[in-house]
């Protein structure tokens, strides 16, 4: 591909050369006509031309000739050059025509269409460099009209998620007023249901503000030493009593080396809070929990896995966002969606990092690490 500036030094010499040539070519055939015209008066006229020496006519005639020489070579040279830049001009406005066109179709909007390649290697790069805005503006439209759908579906999950507690409250509420609950067991069944229903509401709000509050990057943190062997064997002991009451193994294998972070308790307990109440929820009957970390490089490696459910293929990338529950979680086991998304947060804030390994109808596998600090 040649560069434009290549393409207008040719043609500028191309134009010079035909135009000579040209030129050349209608002096011999104008000496050629002059020659058959006047057979002996060459040299006569050509000396006429001289105003000293130079007879009247001759001097006449040899000005006709010139004239038609000047005319007809001015003419050559004007069409030679006519014919090149209106090649060359073509070519440009070709491309500047594509560019505009492009420019209006995506000020309406459309773009679903392709910049085409040009000959010169500007126009060219010209026209690239306007496809990939096309294309960058496509990716935007694309991933804002992704992120309005999934706006949808989170206002239509959030709702659902609310509206199914309000309504048993108010449910319960109208029972009691319209003296349903008629004895003291009724009525002590029905504040009972009320106040669960209540505290499902509180914990969807609180986890609500915890996430945006982390979200926003608002969350307060007390970063300390920790010694984060011993932090771990202490919730794996009392993590034990809750998951053998709903039938689950709990096993741990942690390091004996001591391992120091630099971390905030509360919020490292919420993160593995939200791992177990998972390997729990999704868990199968009689399954086992493990509780693993090891020592990697520079960090501390931890493992939460559990012998459960395992998450589909389709939602291994959206289960740290929030709000998003598996089709089968959303179905039959309570949960917000927000537990894997704030735990996500807290890690980074840790400077580590989360990620997920998982096989459908096996288990899954929560990896976290964190990097080691000496105190
Ligand atoms: P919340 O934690 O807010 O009570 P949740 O458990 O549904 O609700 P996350 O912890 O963020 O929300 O998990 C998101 C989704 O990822 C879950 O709905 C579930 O589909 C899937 N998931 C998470 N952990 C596991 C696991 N250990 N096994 C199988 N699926 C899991
Ligand atoms: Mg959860």
């Amino acid at each position: 591909m040649k560069s434009l500036r290549e393409r207008f030094i040719k043609t500028t010499i191309l134009m010079a050369l035909i135009s000579t040539a040209l030129v050349i070519l209608v002096t011999l055939l104008l000496l050629f006509i002059f020659s058959i015209c006047e057979p002996d008066g060459f040299q006569r006229i050509w000396l006429g031309s001289s105003v000293f020496v130079g007879h009247h006519d001759d001097r006449n005639k040899f000005a006709v000739y010139a004239v038609l020489w000047a005319v007809t070579a001015i003419s050559t040279v004007l069409i030679t050059c006519t014919f090149s830049s209106a090649k060359l001009s073509r070519d440009i406005l070709k491309a500047v025509k594509q560019l505009q066109q492009a420019a209006e179709k995506i000020t309406e909007g459309d773009l679903n269409f392709e910049v085409m390649a040009c000959r010169d290697k500007e126009l060219n790069d010209l026209c690239n460099a306007f496809d990939e805005i096309r294309k960058k503006l496509k990716e935007n439209q694309n991933q804002e009209l992704k992120n309005k759908e999934e706006r949808n579906m989170l206002m239509a999950n959030l709702s659902h998620d609310m509206r199914t507690p309000i309504t048993s409250i108010k449910g319960y509420l109208e029972g009691i007023k319209d003296g349903v609950a008629n004895s003291p067991e009724k009525m002590d069944k029905y504040l009972d249901t009320i106040y669960t229903k209540a505290i499902i509401l509180q914990k969807l709000v609180d986890n609500m503000t915890e996430y945006a509050e982390l979200e926003l990057g608002r969350m307060q943190y007390a970063f300390e030493f920790l010694n984060i062997t011993e932090f771990l064997c202490q919730l794996a002991e009392s993590y034990k009593a809750e998951a053998e009451e709903q039938g689950l193994k709990m096993e741990s294998r942690i390091v004996s080396e001591e391992l120091t972070i630099v971390g905030d308790k509360s919020k490292l307990k919420r993160v593995f809070d939200n791992l177990i109440s998972n390997a729990i929820k999704y868990n199968k009957e009689g399954g086992t929990i493990t509780i693993s970390m090891e020592k990697e490089r520079n960090g501390a490696l931890l493992c939460i896995s559990d012998t459960g459910k395992g998450i589909k293929e389709k939602d291994k990338n959206k289960v740290f966002d929030g709000f998003y529950r598996g089709d089968a979680a959303r179905s039959n086991i309570k949960g917000n969606g927000l537990g894997l998304g704030i735990s996500k947060q807290i890690v980074e804030s840790h400077r580590g990092k989360i990620w997920i390994k998982s096989e459908e109808n096996v288990g899954t596998e929560v990896y976290i690490y964190l990097p080691l600090r000496s105190s």
